[in-house]
């Protein structure tokens, strides 16, 4: 049985969760931030210490590389992220770097010899913090996001992607980022080992979950001009209250969501502002800023149809203007059935109990599926939270799931 060296792993989880903009037990590692960098080197003298070669592409997605036998053969890889956004813990993303380098270890340590390459990798800016889009490595190597879109992108100083990665110490041109091109060397598999962030595993005692479908997120900014007006002058039959439209479009969300026909549908009016926003004056503009997901790309649009028929009606019968503006939308992922089923049976070989599951949180997984077979193998978290100094996952948690993740890598290397 491989040996999984716990104690070792913790106090490295441990003394990354230091590097932080905040005291702890606060970890904040915002890109390109002097804690993210610090982090970085960290985590690459740890994998140079692992024995794998490293390399860093323009925008800084790591790869560490335990070289196979057959150097002409893709490698299976493995990873997640280390930035973290303000005030998380220090689980998420973590337990898929530090554990994937663990994992490698112990597969040495039990004499494994890879004749296929193990990669890990670990991405950049998986947090939307800096520059208002999550993803940021993972969405460049999969070619979601183009160079030419990525060279725009502004931080709220007003520094550029380019500026800071310059500072950073990564050159190259951000064209050379993707591997999606032809030519170019994908991976055979890419599993990402994660923390759940949320409750059903630790619900149902179960140590793994496995993922076979990510949620795609969508998200909108709706602007309505009505007309304002004193609260006590402007009698009801003459008025266009923006926010009253707001309102009832929200609740348009809210239904479009519920009858959608499917339970993974979920639509959140997460920003609602009105302006004046004063007591006794009438709502003359209002700004709505809505997230709409599900795991089926068709059902997503369907249902937010739905909710475009919705703000028409609405505007037209109060008598406001609207504009819809799309900020984002990525398709959702459907992981490999072969390589779940892999990991099926690599759970059943090791005797743990796991459960097929739904990530309505998205990851970097979300776009290596679009690059190579991708699941992720996730652990419970304590109370399913996460994005908080208290995320927990248990050493014994963190040791199962890399069990597992040693298990599948040593299954495709070998
Ligand atoms: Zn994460």
């Amino acid at each position: 049985m491989t040996h999984i060296d716990i104690v070792r792993l913790q106090a490295e989880i441990d003394e990354l969760a230091l590097i932080s903009e905040n005291p702890p037990p606060v970890v904040t590692r915002v890109l390109f931030s002097d804690a993210d960098v610090r982090a970085r080197a960290f985590v690459k003298a740890l994998c140079r210490d692992a024995g794998l070669s490293v390399r860093e592409d323009a925008v800084g997605n790591l790869f560490a590389r335990w070289e196979g036998a057959d150097s002409q053969l893709a490698p299976a890889a493995t990873g997640s992220h280390i930035d973290a956004i303000p005030n998380a813990g220090k689980y998420d993303g973590v337990v898929g770097v530090l554990g994937a380098i663990e994992a490698v270890r112990a597969l040495r340590r039990r004499g494994f010899k890879p004749r296929r390459s193990i990669e890990l990798i670990v991405f950049t800016a998986e947090e939307p913090t800096r520059f208002g889009i999550g993803c940021l490595g993972s969405r460049l190597l999969s070619g979601a996001l183009s160079p030419e879109k990525a060279v725009a992108l502004r931080d709220n100083e007003g520094r550029s992607l380019d500026e800071l990665r310059v500072r950073a110490g990564l050159n190259g041109e951000l064209a050379s980022v993707a591997i999606k091109e032809p030519g170019r060397p994908r991976p055979v598999v890419f599993i990402e080992l994660h923390i759940e962030q949320g409750p059903l595993l630790e619900r149902e005692g179960l140590p793994i979950g496995i993922v076979e479908k990510i949620a795609g997120p969508s998200s909108y900014r709706i602007r309505l001009t009505g007309e304002g007006g004193h609260a006590g002058a402007l009698l009801m039959p003459d008025r266009h209250d923006a926010g009253l439209a707001a309102a009832e479009i929200a609740l348009a969300v809210e239904r479009a969501a519920l009858t959608s026909g499917s339970a993974d549908t979920v639509g959140t009016t997460g920003v609602f502002r009105q302006e004046p926003n004063a007591v006794n004056s009438v709502p003359c503009a209002a700004m709505l800023e809505i997230d709409f997901r599900d795991t089926d790309l068709a059902t997503r649009n369907a249902a937010w149809t739905r909710v475009e028929a919705a703000v028409r009606e609405i505007s037209a019968r109060r008598g406001v203007q609207f504009e819809i503006e799309q900020i984002n939308a990525d398709e959702p992922a459907h992981c490999s059935p072969e390589l779940v089923e892999a990991i099926v049976a690599v759970c059943a070989d090791l005797g743990l109990p796991a459960k097929r599951m739904i990530s309505r949180a998205y990851h970097d997984s979300l776009f290596m599926a679009q690059v190579c077979p991708t699941t992720m193998i996730f652990i419970p978290s304590r109370g399913g939270v996460s994005h908080r100094p208290d995320e927990y996952s248990s050493p014994e948690q963190i040791e199962k799931g890399i069990r597992v993740l040693a298990e599948i890598l040593a299954r495709y290397a070998g």
